[in-house]
């Protein structure tokens, strides 16, 4: 089990909450002393748990004598194949409800040459170094998230072009889904194993990316498909290599994306704010446990635990 500490404060209130929301409370005396325990189950159907042993730093500040108290949180995995079900669950619920408030909706892939990966490689072994850790001593799927967020850079510069608009014209409104998976198939070529995609959901509101000229339509095993020219706006601001794009004709094509999620560990995502949750009540687990989590709001994190990750 891991441990960690935090103030008399926190772990008050997080008592407080779970006491609220069916965590269970056993009190007994230790050498004389009262002693709490409280235990929060938020694990649902994971197979492989975690536990988390919370204990009070008494600040300062803190005059009130409090007896002492242990917090055990007992919280998914997030890795087992329940978890990475109801990850994908949860984004795919949020990623259809974007989908059927847009006007339009687009999707696609943006891809980095291996020169850019190389760049990405070098830019995260400096970045990693500064703070004494070895890039190259990593595991795979941690090398992976190194490099999520050197091209992540890259992916943000490209959504702050779209967003900036073409020149002297209104700024584009639109919200996006993205999901990083690594290249690892067997036909990937050593260069690009482990090096990340993304795929991407883009919702249009109101002021349109995507102007009538800039799309295609060519018919591909009986399908029509209405496929984004080279030059158009969207991707011609992607810098770094190959992309493509087309118009979502079927709400199936964002479940299609969120499987993704499904499919393997070395998976992230990454979304607009309040992604898809404007539309969407609540569930019980969302709501007892809002993540602190900025980006993949669906993970259950221990609740006002910070960005502490496992
Ligand atoms: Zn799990």
């Amino acid at each position: 089990m891991r441990s960690r500490m935090i103030s008399v404060e926190r772990l008050e209130a997080l008592a407080t909450r779970a006491l609220a929301e069916g965590g269970r409370l056993a009190t007994w005396r230790d050498n004389g002393r009262p002693r709490r325990l409280v235990t929060w189950d938020l694990s649902m159907q994971c197979s492989d748990v975690i536990g988390v042993e919370l204990n009070a730093r008494y600040s300062a500040n803190h005059s009130k004598v409090v007896k002492p108290m242990t917090v055990i949180l007992v919280v998914r995995c997030r890795k087992c194949e329940w978890c990475r079900k109801m990850r994908s669950r949860f984004w795919t619920g949020r990623a259809m409800a974007e989908y059927g408030h847009a006007q339009r909706n687009v999707f696609g892939t943006l891809t980095a040459r291996p020169e850019d990966h190389f760049r990405y490689d070098t830019q995260a072994r400096v970045r990693l170094g500064k703070r004494g850790v070895d890039f190259d001593g990593l595991h795979e799927r941690e090398k992976f998230e190194a490099r999520c967020v050197e091209m992540g850079g890259e992916v943000t510069l490209w959504l702050k072009r779209l967003r900036e608009g073409r020149d002297g014209q209104p700024k584009p409104k639109f919200r996006y889904l993205l999901i990083a998976e690594a290249h690892d198939s067997e036909n990937t070529q050593s260069v690009m194993r482990m090096r990340p995609h993304f795929h991407v959901l883009l919702h249009e509101y109101s002021v349109p990316l995507i102007l009538p000229h800039e799309v295609k339509v060519i018919k591909k095993d009986d399908r029509i498909i209405h496929s984004l020219e080279d030059n158009s706006f969207v991707r011609r601001n992607w810098y770094a290599g190959f992309t493509k794009f087309e118009i979502a004709t079927d709400p199936k094509s964002a479940a299609y994306l969120c499987k993704y999620l499904n499919k393997s560990l070395a998976v992230r995502v990454r979304a607009s704010q309040r992604y898809g949750s404007g539309f969407i009540q609540n569930n019980n687990a969302s709501s007892a446990c809002s993540s602190s989590s900025k980006n993949e709001k669906g993970e259950i994190d221990p609740p006002s635990l910070g960005t502490g990750k496992g």
